[in-house]
């Protein structure tokens, strides 16, 4: 199956879901990532171009690791908005990919750019199938494609309420995969240092992922929630693509 990971910017699929991604990579499957800007505004040294430059190509570098292929669809950061040419870009990438699972952000974030970027895949998913809906070359799909929310940044709404994950995926044996992902973004580590004052890129992640896992009695995990809205499958297909011993079911169908 081909999996395909989009979110906001550079290094948020490394922070939320790589290790997952890593696990599915390792049974065989095809993973494609996606960021729907190009992240051009995480810079206080370089101009939007070569920020936006460097991002993509720290993107692909870290895709890479998962011998995925890395897309951008080059919204600037901030400027992720829903309209009609927003929304007609995401349908033709989403025709072009042409996946079997979509994996995106939560529509509960305390960045408008998340936000934003998991209402237009969602919408984007729900449409691509439609013949008469005019986006480009690439064909419809014919399909409403299974779709995934990632945790949120920290697990919580902009409310800083906790938002609770459908089931966790043990994530302990990719630990090292996804450090190497989010350490190829380089250029955010020292942005991050510069901007906080110490360097805390991976070990925040790594503090994230065992948060998340430890709660639920493992080592590291991921969380995940499945979209649940009329029109979308609801085969479990994320769920049994993964290994059963490393999926724990929260919420029951
Ligand atoms: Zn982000």
């Amino acid at each position: 199956m081909r999996f395909l990971a989009i979110h906001a910017h550079p290094d948020d699929i490394e922070f939320l879901c790589a290790g997952t991604l890593a696990l599915l990579k390792q049974d065989g499957h095809e993973i494609v990532l996606a960021t729907v800007t190009n992240g051009d505004k995480g810079s206080l040294e370089y101009s939007l171009e070569e920020t936006a430059r460097i991002r993509k190509t720290e993107g692909r570098r870290a895709a890479e690791v998962l011998d995925a292929a890395y897309h951008c669809l080059d919204f600037g950061d901030y400027e992720v908005f829903e309209g009609d040419a927003q929304r007609r870009r995401v349908t033709e990438f989403l025709r072009e990919v042409d996946p079997d699972v979509i994996l995106t952000a939560s529509p509960q974030d305390y960045h408008p750019d998340h936000e934003a970027s998991s209402r237009l895949v969602r919408e984007a998913a729900f449409i691509a199938g439609a013949k008469n809906y005019q986006t480009g070359a690439a064909p419809a799909t014919g399909k409403v494609c299974p779709l995934y929310y990632m945790d949120p940044a920290e697990g919580t709404n902009l409310f800083g309420e906790p938002v609770q994950p459908d089931f966790i995926v043990d994530v302990s044996s990719c630990m090292e995969i996804k450090k190497e992902m989010l350490a190829r973004h380089e250029s955010q580590r020292a942005w991050l240092k510069a901007h906080h004052g110490m360097d805390c890129y991976i070990d925040e992640m790594e503090k994230w992922s065992r948060r998340r896992g430890e709660t639920f009695g493992l080592k590291y995990g991921e969380g995940f929630r499945r979209h649940r809205g009329h029109g979308f499958p609801q085969d479990p297909v994320l769920e049994k693509a993964l290994p059963g011993d490393l999926v724990k079911i929260l919420r029951e169908d």
